[in-house]
């Protein structure tokens, strides 16, 4: 299978190239070209290993290799985070183009049997599932939505009123998002880059 050659790097490091690790190093690709570069980008991600490995080996930002890795549910597969401009890349991945299909999968405990005809079979689905990511339009593996930030201060001595869609007053930050005016949570960024959204400062 012919593929370009920073993935056939990544899939020698990594010693196969899978759908999953495809798919890290295709969105990381976008949000590189999106960005014009990833060195003052933070990334989060939650997902398979090999996913957030692929995002891991193009991460500079703040330090070589670091993705974010949540704890909890987050409402994306992937978050990216340019901060001189506050912008945030949103990306929910579309399942059923990424993962193998129940047909191919099942196929998985077969190939413990050493059976060659299935290995082949399988190894043929997986290579169309990797060509796809690779060649397909990005909408077609994922859905995306740029966030623009500007974050909102407070004069000294006056607290910041309640978020008006969760009605927590507990965060000292609020996000203007288009004009919609939020708390972090609300406005879908890792809550551990909090203190780091800015705007106008
Ligand atoms: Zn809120």
């Amino acid at each position: 299978m012919l593929l370009p050659l920073d993935l056939a790097i990544l899939a020698w490091k990594e010693s196969y190239v899978s759908p999953e690790l495809a798919i890290g190093w295709r969105i990381g690709r976008y949000a590189h070209e999106f960005f014009d570069g990833l060195e003052q980008v933070r990334i989060a991600a939650i997902g398979h290993d090999s996913t957030i490995a692929a995002l891991q080996r193009q991460a500079r930002y703040p330090e070589p290799g670091l993705v974010t890795k949540p704890l909890g549910s987050r409402p994306w597969d992937m978050l990216f985070y340019h901060e001189p401009t506050a912008t945030a890349l949103k990306v929910v991945c579309i399942r059923n183009q990424i993962f193998p299909a129940q047909a191919l999968r099942s196929l998985e405990e077969c190939l413990k049997s050493g059976n060659l005809d299935v290995r082949l079979h399988y190894q043929v689905g997986v290579n169309a599932m990797v060509q796809n990511i690779i060649n397909a339009d990005i909408m077609r593996l994922c859905s995306l939505t740029q966030i623009r930030c500007r974050r909102l201060i407070t004069t000294e001595g006056h607290s910041m009123s309640a978020c008006p869609w969760c009605r927590q007053a507990g965060s000292a930050i609020r996000l203007d998002l288009d004009g919609r005016i939020c708390c972090p949570e609300c406005a879908g960024l890792e809550p551990s880059w909090h203190s780091l959204a800015s705007g106008e400062v």
